[in-house]
């Protein structure tokens, strides 16, 4: 059973993982998380995000398209312990004035 979850693949630690910003309104976002390879779809195909917060705990068994970023177990910790317990609101940055 040990083994079987040390071997599971976590998104986050792929090269396809990628974070985005999700408007809000008045200029705020959320953070998202994407598969670019497009491996996460919903029932009828449609492409399906998951919130930031949620990425450490995204796993599979097995992935086709899985490129390893090579941070080792430490960055799932750190990530683990850097994640925002919910989902949150974000400012966009004001445009530097001059
Ligand atoms: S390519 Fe596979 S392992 Fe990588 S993020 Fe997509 S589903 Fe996860």
């Amino acid at each position: 059973m040990q083994a079987e979850r040390e071997n599971k693949i976590y998104c986050a630690n792929c090269i396809h993982c990628k974070l985005i910003p999700a408007p809000a309104g008045a200029g705020r976002y959320y953070l998202r998380v994407r598969c670019d390879a497009g491996k996460w779809r919903k029932k009828l195909g449609e492409e399906k995000i998951y919130k930031y917060c949620t990425v450490a705990s995204r796993s599979i068994d097995s992935c086709d398209c899985y490129e390893d970023m090579g941070d080792g177990p430490e960055f799932l910790r750190d990530l683990r312990s850097s994640l925002p317990a919910v989902d949150e609101l974000y400012d966009a940055p004001q445009p530097l004035s001059r």
